[in-house]
């Protein structure tokens, strides 16, 4: 259940926690790849449309309830996406570079500067969730400022999420800030991210220094 205690405080992350990470925590980005074996197990979110993997789904739906009592309205606009689907997605912006002139090089990397290549987005891992404000529901920088998104940033990590594209972080991370975009890593894990502002990676990097 979500803790009311909001510590800011800058800890060592406990060991029992690290180890607990590499056994569950996937980091999937532009050069860790979705491991072949990777297997998810989806539920179909209450909006009907989007499906969370069961890790999340608890967390989400939790984080979708509390939030609406507190009169906001999050709306989950893009959630699991198959590395296949990823596939088509990325062909699909292919092509259309290629019919405006672009070699398929060049294609690629143009493609690849927005959209992550199939088998490296988040999205494949069924623990990645583009969350927006119901009544502005654009993917641009002014998401952040919606009251929903304030929220989400307050309270992510309550839920086990974490806010995984941020401006400051954008040279660690190789995306561009993606206020809407928010990962499942379980609660103490986001507690800890949240709490001293570390990224996954940086996060990833600690897991593996302390064995
Ligand atoms: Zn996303």
């Amino acid at each position: 259940m979500p803790s009311l205690i909001n510590s800011n405080a800058a800890v060592p992350a406990p060991v029992g926690l690290l180890t607990e990470a590499k056994s569950k925590i996937v980091l999937v980005n532009k050069s860790n790849k979705l491991p072949d074996d990777y297997t998810v197990s989806l539920k179909k979110l209450p909006d009907g449309t989007n499906y969370a993997d069961m890790k999340a789904y608890d967390a989400m739906c939790s984080m979708l309830k509390d939030s609406r009592k507190e009169g906001i309205i999050l709306e989950v606009c893009s959630s699991y996406r198959s590395v296949e689907r990823q596939k088509e997605l990325f062909e699909e912006d292919m092509r259309a570079l290629v019919r405006k002139g672009y070699s398929y090089l060049d294609a690629y990397d143009e493609v690849a500067r927005e959209t992550m290549p199939p088998g490296y987005s988040e999205h494949s891992t069924g623990l990645a969730f583009d969350i927006v404000a119901l009544d502005y529901q654009m993917l641009n920088e002014k998401q952040e400022r919606t009251p929903e998104n304030q929220w989400l940033r307050e309270h992510c990590a309550e839920y086990g999420f974490i806010l995984r594209y941020t401006e400051e972080k954008t040279d660690i991370t190789g995306i561009s800030p993606e206020p809407w975009h928010y990962r499942y890593v379980g609660e103490e894990v986001a507690r800890y991210i949240m709490d001293n502002d570390l990224t996954l990676e940086e996060y990833w990097e600690e897991v593996k220094q302390n064995g």
